[in-house]
């Protein structure tokens, strides 16, 4: 048994100065961030949990069956010099707007505490209608419990300190066209909720002519509160108990001979049924002086004892919450804080505006000017992969340029070295055998490729619909280039002695690059999803909270897809250069590209002719040498052999290769020059510059307002974090002395 007989005055004393100090957090306001020491009043229906309130507090709570409590009430006494009762409603915390706003209209202040009794019943009327419970319980209208609090708060001169909150009953079976399964469960719920803090002492109400055992309150008590260290036992209608047997029984349930509690239990007799409205304890009480209650420890019996105790127990819980308490109020005010960081600072003139905005908009130029000359190593940020734009482009450009250069011709060329083997010939139809993709790494290309393909998916991007384009995949290159180039040569073939005319290079060019438009659309959305992304993360990263940030990005982000057209279109504009005009290049590498084929077409022609080279070695022996040698009449003979026809599709074919090859390496260099690296990256209109300080300083005084002034929102947001943390300082500052 912990209960400690008689506490000294010292300790009423000390225990009352506490609870005084929880009552001025409670005024602080205290109670809705940080659970405070209260005391619940929980029992089955009809246990006489309202009787037992009313003896405390002097409420007349109407105790009539059909009017039991629907709802939980909190009632507050506090000490004041002068008398009055505040009346309110505290919404549901998931209530609907429209309900909280309705029931938050609903206040009473009454001049003293007698009016409070006559006008008690009425007021209990209206706080109905307001919560919208059912009044007429054959009605279907409202419903019949609420989660809504009725707040009562007594003051005056002789008012102890004391927070007491009376909730509804606990029962076991719906009643038929009232209550619902829903209910008993809702009930359940709100009892539970209100007992398992850890700063809430339980007062379960029993019935003294009721078996405990059937009282589901102790097992519900005892699941949150497992050491029983803040339950007590509250035995009430003692009167009605006649039995002597029985008046024995409950004898030793108080002095803890019979299912003990921690806490013990307490005997109360309330106002009955038929005692009528002049009720007093006094004389109700004086059952107490026979026997048996008369053998019982006085402080275990009647309201005044119980009273008593209950000013202890809050401040012995009280005492041992302090330190917890102040933890708890010292968390909540570290978590405002950071809110209110978060919301930044609270900029009002336009100076404050534009100088908050440009200092964010440096912090992005930095970033962007790290992340695209790939400076990884100064932010930690950079760790995150979609940050690493540099990396992210030259590993696109040079996807690019691979899958480019093995797949971007419409038909492979034949190159005479590969005639003798064309089993062997892949996609790389122009480059020599010993030059083509191993398999492995064509594989590991395609590999990567589909990674990066999966990381940018457009459909992530809807705003760049209209400019961005992907493929199902590149085919691979056709074979028979040779047909092909007959075909065009001898359907376009005029007066001519092994020559040919300009237009068949033309045509036979535009069509063996019919793939690049798609493929550089493809290469170039790429890369604008890529700087997209990063331009995304990136502003999400300078910028505090997702208000600024949805300002910032809205207002820049017409511009950004203006600059990404340009990019596209530039890189069409090369395409359309490419292929539309005349084909002509000043770079020797054409000619030597043309010799080089020449002479290994005439190599293989003569191949057939050629015999391996004896020499005299130095011993003046005669040895193969290695090399081959053909002798002069054979080259005559090889060029007779060769038809016109043949000989004007060879030359076509190679000087087809020879410019391809050129036009394609002019063509990526300046797709990636030109749109990449000016237009998307480095040039004074790339989109990395379109959130820069030079456009903070363009912009009106409405336009700043509109993205760095506080919206009424975030306005009312700062207040309350701002009071909140007010409020909490404030307690912290009554806990501390
Ligand atoms: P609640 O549902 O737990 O709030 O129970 P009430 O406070 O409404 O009480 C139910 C009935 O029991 C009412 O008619 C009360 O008058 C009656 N009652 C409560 N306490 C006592 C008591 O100590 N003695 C007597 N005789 N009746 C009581
Ligand atoms: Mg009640």
């Amino acid at each position: 048994m912990t209960v400690e007989e008689g506490a000294s005055d010292a300790n009423l004393l000390n225990s009352s100065e506490l609870l005084k100090k929880i009552d001025k957090l409670r005024e602080k306001n205290v109670g809705k961030h940080v659970p405070l020491p209260q005391l619940v009043v929980v029992g089955d229906q009809s246990s006489g949990k309202s009787s037992l309130l009313e003896s405390l507090t002097k409420i007349p709570f109407p105790r009539d069956l059909e009017l039991c409590t629907r709802y939980a009430t909190q009632i507050t006494s506090r000490r004041e010099t002068e008398s009055f009762v505040e009346i309110c409603i505290i919404p549901a915390p998931d209530a609907s707007l429209g309900h909280k706003t309705k029931v938050q209209c609903f206040k009473k202040t009454l001049k003293g505490t007698d009016d409070f009794r006559s006008e008690f019943p009425a007021i209990l009327k209206e706080v109905n209608e307001y919560m919208e419970i059912r009044s007429d319980l054959s009605s279907k209208d409202g419903s019949v419990f609420s989660k809504d609090v009725l707040r009562i708060e007594l003051c005056g001169p002789t008012e102890d300190y004391l927070t007491v909150i009376d909730v509804p009953g606990i029962f076991r079976d719906p009643t038929d066209g009232i209550t619902t399964d829903n209910d008993i469960e809702l009930v359940r719920d709100m009892v539970k909720n209100y007992i398992k803090d850890a700063r809430t002492v339980i007062l379960a109400v029993l019935p003294s002519n009721v078996d405990i055992a059937t009282q589901e309150i102790l097992k519900l008590a005892k699941d949150y509160d497992v050491n029983g260290e803040r339950t007590l036992g509250v035995l009430t209608k003692p009167d009605l108990v006649t039995e002597q047997s029985a008046k024995a029984a409950l004898c030793s349930l108080v002095l803890g001979h019979k299912r003990p509690l921690t806490l013990g239990y307490h005997l109360v007799r309330n106002r009955g049924a038929d005692d009528n409205d002049s009720f007093d304890h006094g004389p109700g009480e004086r059952m107490f002086d026979t026997n048996p209650w008369s053998s019982l420890p006085r402080d275990r019996v009647g309201v005044q004892a119980l009273r008593r105790r209950l000013g202890e127990l809050l401040g012995q819980i009280t005492e041992r919450e302090f330190p917890e308490l102040r933890k708890d109020l010292k968390i909540q005010i570290d978590l405002c804080q950071q809110d209110l960081d978060r919301l930044g600072p609270a900029l009002q003139t336009e100076h404050e505006q534009r100088a908050f905005l440009s200092g964010i908009a440096r912090r992005f130029q930095n970033f962007a000017r790290a992340a695209r000359d790939a400076h990884y190593s100064e932010d930690a940020a950079f760790e995150h992969s979609d940050f690493r734009l540099l990396t992210h482009i030259v590993n696109l450009s040079d996807l690019f340029n691979l899958v480019f250069e093995e797949k971007a011709h419409l038909r492979c060329f034949e190159h005479p070295a590969l005639d003798t083997d064309k089993g062997k010939q892949g996609a790389s139809g122009d480059k020599p055998p010993n030059a083509c993709k191993e398999t492995k790494d064509w594989a590991r290309l395609s590999a990567k490729q589909n990674e990066t393909y999966e990381s940018l998916d457009p459909s992530n991007f809807p705003e760049l619909e209209q400019i961005i384009s992907r493929g199902t995949g590149t085919e691979d290159p056709k074979r028979g280039i040779k047909p092909w180039i007959e075909e065009l040569y001898l359907n376009s073939r005029g007066l001519d002695l092994g020559t040919f005319g300009g237009t068949i290079l033309s045509s036979a060019f535009k069509e063996q690059t019919i793939k690049w438009e798609l493929m550089t659309r493809e290469y170039v959305s790429n890369i604008i999803m890529v700087v997209h992304r990063f331009l995304c993360t990136a502003l999400g990263k300078v910028c505090a909270n997702r208000q600024l940030y949805d300002r910032v990005w809205s207002s820049i982000l017409d511009d950004l897809l203006e600059r990404y057209k340009v990019a596209m279109s530039q890189a069409l504009f090369l395409l359309s250069v490419e292929r539309n005009r005349r084909p002509y290049t000043l770079n020797d590498y054409f000619s030597d590209n043309l010799q080089k084929m020449r002479g290994a077409r005439v190599a293989r022609m003569l191949e057939g002719n050629a015999r391996g080279e004896m020499r005299k070695n130095d011993n003046g022996h005669w040895a193969s040498s290695g090399n081959k040698v053909v002798d002069l009449e054979a080259v005559k003979e090889a060029a007779i052999n060769q038809g016109n026809v043949e000989h004007v599709k060879e030359e076509i074919h190679d000087i087809l290769w020879s410019y391809y090859k050129v036009s394609r390496k002019r063509f990526v260099d300046g797709v990636y020059m030109q749109a990449v690296e000016h237009c998307l990256l480095t040039g004074p209109e790339s989109p990395l510059e379109a959130f820069s300080q030079d456009w903070v300083i363009n912009l009106t005084a409405d336009q700043l307002e509109a993205i760095a002034g506080e919206s009424p929102v975030a306005k009312a947001r700062r207040a309350s974090l701002m009071q909140k943390v007010e409020e909490l300082t404030a307690a912290l500052l009554i806990l501390k002395f």
